[in-house]
């Protein structure tokens, strides 16, 4: 295998992975198990200081990457209970389902707190070979003949440090990448700015206000009212002694329509269906993060001459699936430069096998199962809050006893929603809804 001499003079190493999110560590577990010389830098001073999530993570796919990973992995709760809440300024119509069959191992989803998960997922990466610098960030390529052959670091280790090839999985802004001109900035139209806030309520709080019991967890999908009506999502999930509550909207809706988020985040806190679940808890974060979610018809050039890009940096998020996305990446991505090594090639050719793997996983087959969604909310921006308040309001006179029959009850209640939303517009909708939802 052919090794190439670092300038710092601390070491050689065949690859370079920029960022210890889940897509570079995965990536740098992957090398190191290989035996491949692989540095991991992390710009915080651990692995997770900065990372977000909701969070969970996805056990399926998760355990093809780490089989059991739940018997060693600082997980907090089996999700077992999903709900959506389709929220209207006073209501929610909640939709849910509860299974206790994902109580049982492999699990489906469990919630984890990526501080403390990126730490121990690291941490395995080390203890299988790869080196980690700490409070240690990438500020730009190093580029020799077109070719990606390292990085220039400052921090706890400065100067520049050089590889075969360079891993970029700095995240949602590929900054490095853009510097060196090999990818444009993301269009604000692709992003959006999610805050969280972390709360701490006793974990018998939690289990009485949920529902739950032992170490199971909910998980609950907010949508209409929680945003504000504007396109976007929150959601909260049970961590064992917390509770997360996240909001986000597109960075082109907060701009032109003028609004901050921090607002939009304490509003959906004091929303009246909201704030019993959270009554008594201490805010213990607060944290921003933006997400990619451009989808498929946003994802960027990933493959260069000595350089691969992982996870967020290169868009790999679909829905609220953004870490199996970039555990698969960062997976194939130590794939490609295990074959590049081998060939002692690390030129674009040789590493396109990454993004043929990409193509054969369900990385690429969800996203593309995807690609419309993301334009068609964009288009009719109103539309699930429309839908959201016709539900609301539909339910809330089903709900209602009115001293008439049933029948003139059922003809009010169908000329509310015809008049809402005539039938001719409904049905077009909903052709709709099906031909972009494939
Ligand atoms: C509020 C929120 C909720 C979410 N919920 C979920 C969820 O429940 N489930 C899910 O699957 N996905 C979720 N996601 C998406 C998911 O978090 C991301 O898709 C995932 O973290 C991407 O991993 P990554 O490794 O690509 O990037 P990151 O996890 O962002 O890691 C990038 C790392 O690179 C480091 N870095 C950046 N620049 C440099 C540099 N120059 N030098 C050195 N290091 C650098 C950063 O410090 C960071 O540690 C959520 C995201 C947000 C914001």
């Amino acid at each position: 295998m052919a090794k190439i001499f670092s300038e710092t003079g601390k070491k050689q190493y065949q690859v370079i992975v920029v960022g210890a999110g889940i897509a570079g560590i995965t990536a740098a577990y992957s090398l190191a198990r290989a035996g491949v010389e692989v540095l991991l830098l992390e710009r915080g001073p651990y692995p997770g200081s900065k990372t977000i999530s909701g969070g969970a993570v996805y056990s399926l796919p998760t355990r093809e990457l780490l089989p059991d990973f739940w018997e060693e992995a600082p997980v907090e709760r089996v999700l077992v209970d999903h709900q959506y809440w389709l929220m209207a300024e006073r209501s929610a119509v909640k939709l849910g389902f509860t299974s206790m069959e994902m109580d049982r191992e492999p699990y489906n989803r469990l919630s984890i707190m990526r501080a403390v998960f990126d730490r121990w997922y690291a941490k395995k990466a080390v203890l299988a070979g790869a080196e980690l610098w700490t409070s240690c960030k990438a500020e730009d390529l190093i580029l020799e003949n077109c070719r990606v052959c390292g990085v220039r670091v400052s921090g706890s280790v400065q100067g520049a440090v050089r590889a075969g090839m360079v891993i970029l999985a700095q995240g949602v802004n590929p900054l490095l990448a853009e510097r060196a001109g090999l990818v444009k900035k993301p269009r604000a139209s692709s992003m959006s700015l999610y805050v969280k806030e972390i709360i701490s309520l006793p974990e018998e709080v939690i289990n009485e206000r949920f529902n739950l019991s032992g170490d199971r967890g909910a998980v609950i999908g907010l949508l209409g009212e929680a945003t504000a009506g504007l396109p976007g999502t929150g959601s909260i999930y049970t961590f064992k002694e917390h509770l997360g509550i996240n909001v986000g909207v597109g960075v082109q809706t907060l701009t032109s329509k003028k609004v901050k988020i921090n607002e939009l985040m304490a509003a959906l806190k004091a929303h009246p269906v909201v704030e019993p679940l959270l009554r008594g808890g201490t805010t213990v974060e607060y944290l921003a993060h933006m997400i990619p979610e451009g989808g498929f018809n946003a994802v960027p050039p990933l493959v260069f001459d000595g350089m691969v890009i992982a996870g967020d940096s290169g868009g790999l998020v679909n829905g609220d699936h953004g870490i199996n996305l970039a555990m698969y990446s960062g997976k194939f991505a130590a794939e490609a430069a295990i074959e590049a090594i081998r060939k002692g090639d690390y030129s674009r050719k040789v590493l396109k096998g990454y993004h043929k793997n990409l193509e054969n996983s369900f990385v690429f087959k969800d996203m593309r199962a995807n690609r419309e969604v993301p334009g068609w909310f964009r288009k009719n921006p109103t539309l699930f809050v429309d839908y959201i308040g016709l539900v609301n309001s539909v339910s809330a006179h089903v709900s209602m006893v009115y001293p008439v029959s049933r029948g003139v009850k059922r003809r009010f209640i169908r000329r509310v929603v015809l008049n809402k939303q005539p039938l001719g517009k409904l049905l077009t909708d909903a052709l709709k809804a099906v031909r972009v939802i494939r």
